[in-house]
C-alpha cells in the first residue's frame, strides 16, 4: 500500500476526525500513490493517522478508517452494516420502502452514496477510489441484505470527475431491472433510476413533503421546480383545492402528473407544466397560496456562491412579492456550498426587496437518513425555511401586519 506523509502540523484535522486531507497538507509520498489507491496517511513524526482514497485535486485523500484498515469486502460489509443499523432506529413509517443508505462522509464512507428502492439498491460513486470498489461494494450489499435485495444498479457515469478518464458507463451490477412501485408514506411513486436525476428521487425532502402535506388543506398550492411531483402528492393528499405542477423539464412534468393519477386518479385537482420557473413566477401574482421552492443547486462550487445567493435572492423577492396575504411559502437551498447562514440572510434581503411582512414559520433541513457527521459539518447541505406572507406597513393598501 502507498504512504503519504504530511507536512508538520497538519495532522490537526485528521486528529479531530475530519475525513479529507487537502493537498497542501501533503510533504511526501512513498510508492507512487495514484487516484483511487487505498493510501495510508502519516504524521510528519511518521504516526499512523489512517486510510484513505487518494484523489487528484485539492482534496488529496478522503479518509476510510483512522486506524490500520484492510479496506476488502469485508470492511464495506461492516460499514454498510453500521449505515443499516442507522437507518433501522430512525423510524421510516412502514409506508416506506426508499431511503439513503449510505450519505458519504456521514457513515464513514466519503465518495459514496447507496439509496434503496424497494428491493434495488443504487450506488453512485462521487471519487475514483468508490468506482473501483464498486464490485466488492455491491458484494458487501448482498450479505448486508440478503435475498431482500434484488438488484444494485451503479449509477455512477454522471458523477465521476471528468478529468478521471475512466468511461464510467451505468448499468446493474448485479440483479436486473425490478418493476416495482416506491412507497413513500403510504404515497405511491414510479422511481426511475435508470433515466431520472440524482438517484431517480428526491429522498432528503420526504419530512419536508410530510409538513408540507400538514400546510395544504384548501390551499391553492404551488410546486414549483417539482421534479417528480413529491411535493404536489403530498398536498392533493392534505386536502389541497388544487395543486400546480411546474418544472423546466417535460420528462419530469410528464411523470409528475403520472405519479399523481398512480394516488388519486386522472380527475385529481392537478395540472403539470413545463416552463421556466422565473418566468412562471412572473405571472402567477397572488394566484398560489401555498408554495414550494425547490430549485436546484444554485452554486456547486466556492466560486459560485456569490452568483448563486443573488440568484436565491431574485427568485425568493419574485416569489414573496406574488404570494397573497396569509400565503406560505417553502423555500430551499440545496447547495452543499451555500451555508444557512447566508441562505437566511438572502431570504432576508429578498423579503426587503419584496417589502412584505415575512415570518418564519419553520427552520427546515435534511432527514436522519441523511445525516451529518459532526466532525464535518460541510454534510448539512439542505437548508430550508417554511414563510408566512402578509402585506407589510410599507407597500401595502392593507396598511397593517396581519
Ligand atoms: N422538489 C423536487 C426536487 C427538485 S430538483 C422533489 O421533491 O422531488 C430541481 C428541479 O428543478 C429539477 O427537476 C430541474 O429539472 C428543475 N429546474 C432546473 N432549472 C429550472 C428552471 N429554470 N425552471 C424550472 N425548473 C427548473
Amino acid at each position: 500500500m502507498a504512504s503519504i506523509f504530511l507536512k508538520p502540523g497538519k495532522e490537526e484535522a485528521l486528529l479531530r476526525y475530519h475525513p479529507w486531507v487537502f493537498s497542501g497538507a501533503l510533504q511526501s509520498a512513498k510508492g507512487h500513490p495514484e487516484e483511487g489507491d487505498v493510501v495510508e496517511v502519516y504524521s510528519s513524526a511518521g504516526q499512523l493517522l489512517g486510510v484513505g482514497h487518494a484523489q487528484v485535486g485539492s482534496i488529496a485523500v478522503r479518509m476510510l478508517s483512522f486506524e490500520a484498515a484492510k479496506i476488502d469486502v469485508d470492511f464495506w460489509r461492516q460499514k454498510l452494516q453500521s449505515a443499516f443499523r442507522l437507518r433501522e432506529k430512525i423510524a421510516l413509517s412502514e409506508g416506506t420502502t426508499c431511503y439513503r443508505l449510505v450519505h458519504g462522509e456521514a457513515d464513514g464512507l466519503p465518495g459514496l452514496v447507496v439509496d434503496i428502492y424497494g428491493s434495488t439498491a443504487v450506488l453512485q460513486a462521487h471519487s475514483v477510489g468508490m468506482y473501483l470498489a464498486r464490485h466488492e461494494l455491491a458484494q458487501a450489499l448482498r450479505s448486508v441484505y440478503g435475498d431482500s435485495l434484488k438488484a444494485v444498479y451503479d449509477k455512477s457515469a454522471g458523477t465521476m470527475p471528468a478529468k478521471a478518464d475512466l468511461n464510467a458507463a451505468n448499468g446493474y451490477l448485479w440483479g436486473e431491472k425490478q418493476a416495482e412501485l416506491i412507497l413513500e408514506n403510504g404515497l405511491k411513486f414510479e422511481v426511475d433510476w435508470e433515466e431520472g436525476q440524482k438517484t431517480g428521487f428526491f429522498l432528503d425532502q420526504r419530512d419536508n413533503r410530510s409538513l408540507f402535506e400538514r400546510y395544504s388543506r384548501g390551499r391553492n398550492v404551488l410546486n414549483m421546480f417539482c421534479y417528480t411531483g413529491g411535493f404536489s402528492v403530498y398536498a392533493l393528499r392534505g386536502g389541497a383545492a388544487h395543486v400546480c405542477s411546474v418544472d423546466s423539464s417535460a420528462r419530469a412534468v410528464e411523470q409528475a402528473g403520472r405519479n399523481v393519477a398512480l394516488n388519486f386518479g386522472s380527475q385529481a385537482a392537478h395540472e403539470a407544466c413545463a416552463a421556466d420557473g422565473f418566468d412562471f413566477l412572473q405571472g402567477a401574482a397572488g394566484k398560489y397560496d401555498l408554495i414550494a421552492l425547490d430549485p436546484p443547486a444554485f452554486a456547486k462550487h466556492v466560486g459560485a456562491v456569490k452568483n448563486a445567493l443573488q440568484a436565491y435572492r431574485r427568485l425568493n423577492a419574485l416569489a414573496l412579492r406574488q404570494a397573497p396575504q396569509g400565503g406560505i411559502i417553502f423555500t430551499f437551498s440545496c447547495s452543499q456550498v451555500v451555508s444557512r447562514e447566508q441562505f437566511c440572510s438572502a431570504i432576508f434581503s429578498a423579503a426587503l426587496d419584496s417589502k412584505r411582512s415575512v415570518r418564519i414559520l419553520h427552520r427546515l433541513a435534511q432527514p436522519p437518513d441523511h445525516p451529518v457527521n459532526i466532525y464535518h459539518p460541510e454534510g448539512e447541505y439542505l437548508k430550508g425555511l417554511a414563510l408566512y406572507v402578509a402585506y407589510g406597513e410599507i407597500s401595502c393598501k392593507e396598511s397593517r401586519w396581519v
